[in-house]
């Protein structure tokens, strides 16, 4: 227990003073309630890393009544006076900066940042310059969302389709008060909106199978248009912008590698990026839809009962196609990254960032050319970046380069979580149990402790 204390929440006890001051009469022991606190896993987030490294997230099937009812339930197992819930709010509302949801993935870091700074000024010019930013960016917004509802309705003449990481599904899901104080493992989903057919499409691994990292998420998206666009010539999709999944030269590769592959008609594909925060794209229903059916299900004991859930989650047809990716199929870029010359300029000498892509777009007839805009109005020209080499010799295609595996040697857990899920078995049904006795151990070695830090943000639980 010890050990697990000081993985997690180490330091959060001495890093938020007591907000009482000094006026209480009577100063009861609270250090009863803190290691209570102290013995559930806590999690950074991926949003709030950087700003606020010290806020922590508690599994989000936890409350605070939960956690006092928690309390009570060991008070009463070890013969103790249980403290009252006013009290034991007191201690997590001051003695800790713990929180039980995430911030949103979808809230709009722009809009939240000119929202402040409106409200933070008594000038009247700077408040209007701000008000007229904020205007601009939503009107940016609102014209992206625009541009998707017309792309939607060219399914005549392309596979038109939106993208989406669901937030990481847990399990297993058990009714024991037990499995609060244990980690999880996680299902991955990348929820695929097509709208030739009206259909959702889930694209589930988990994570002993596969990660959530730009190769991961461009093999599912290859994969399925591979199986279900293989006639089309055009294919317009459309993602949220706000991570660096998509918009990377990892990707812009696997896609380049499909749009040149003879077994597919595809000659261009198209990627659009939505404003984050502003999106609403079809997938965020498919998952809540998801999510509500999951509610239904006290105990989830494996990822085949989450994909059982999914199938049959929607009620009206069509009902979801639910497609899982095995870890063999999770393929590495690095052997395309090897064949092309990763330039940062453009064609006419322009030093782009590609966090400020709004519009790529891949073509048969330029093997190793992409390009891009910054902006999503069809009447401005795209810039062109050319990633050849300069050397002679070089292969012009990439279609026919091999990739090898992203994960040859698996995708262990950490001995801490295999612990947990070994703790957990007792309330897991036997069938079950192979897939976590099975579950391989990830021995530190000294390049993993080098790396730890990548490592470590797989742990964490991304809400949206
Ligand atoms: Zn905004």
């Amino acid at each position: 227990m010890e050990d697990y204390i000081a993985v997690y929440q180490k330091g959060d006890v001495s890093q938020c003073k007591d907000k009482r001051g000094t006026t209480s009469t009577r100063k009861l022991d609270d250090s009863d309630i803190i290691t209570h606190i102290q013995s559930f896993p806590a999690y950074q987030s991926h949003y709030t890393r950087k700003s606020n490294p010290n806020r922590k997230f508690l599994n989000p099937g936890l409350t605070i009544r939960k956690m006092y009812d928690l309390y009570k339930e060991k008070c009463l197992t070890e013969m103790t006076e249980p403290k009252k819930l006013k009290y034991y709010n007191k201690v997590f509302n001051t003695k800790f900066n713990l929180h039980f949801k995430a911030p949103h993935q979808d809230t709009c870091k722009t809009c939240d940042s000119l929202n402040f700074k409106i409200r933070g000024t008594d000038d009247e010019n700077v408040k209007k310059e701000f008000e007229v930013q904020k205007e601009l960016h939503q009107r940016k917004a609102d014209s992206a969302r625009e541009n998707l509802q017309i792309d939607a309705k060219k399914i005549n003449d392309a596979y038109v389709l939106t993208f989406d990481l669901q937030k990481a599904l847990a399990f297993p899901k058990l009714t024991t008060s037990v499995a609060y104080y244990k980690r999880n493992l996680y299902l991955y989903n990348l929820g695929i909106h097509c709208f030739n057919n009206n259909t959702g499409y889930m694209n589930v691994w988990n994570e002993i199978e596969g990660g959530r990292g730009s190769q991961d998420i461009a093999v599912c998206l290859v994969k399925h248009l591979k199986t279900h666009a293989v006639t089309q010539n055009h294919v317009i999709m459309y993602s949220d912008s706000c991570t660096g999944q998509n918009r990377n030269i990892k990707t812009t590769l696997s896609l380049l590698k499909l749009v040149q592959d003879p077994d597919t008609s595809i000659t261009t594909i198209d990627h659009k990026f939505l404003v984050s925060g502003h999106s609403y794209l079809p997938n965020d229903g498919e998952f809540g839809i998801i999510e509500s059916a999951s509610r239904r299900h006290e105990q989830i004991y494996s990822p085949d009962q989450w994909i059982e859930i999914m199938k049959t989650a929607k009620r009206k047809e069509p009902h979801f196609v639910v497609t899982e990716i095995k870890n063999s199929e999770f393929k590495s870029t690095a052997a395309l990254e090897k064949c092309i010359t990763n330039r940062k300029k453009t064609t006419c000498g322009y030093d782009f960032n590609w966090l400020n892509i709004r519009w790529l777009r891949f073509e048969r007839n330029h093997p190793l050319q992409f390009q891009f805009k910054e902006t999503l109005n069809a009447d401005m020209p795209f810039y062109k970046v050319d990633l050849s080499k300069k050397q002679q010799g070089r292969p012009a295609y990439l279609y026919n380069i091999q990739q090898g595996p992203l994960y040859p040697s698996g995708r262990p857990v950490t001995i801490a979580k295999k612990k947990d899920m070994l703790d957990l078995l007792p309330y897991i049904p036997p069938i079950y149990h192979k897939f976590y006795k099975n579950l391989t151990v990830d021995i530190p070695t000294r390049s993993s402790i080098l790396n730890a830090d990548e490592r470590s943000s797989d742990d964490e639980i991304t809400y949206d």
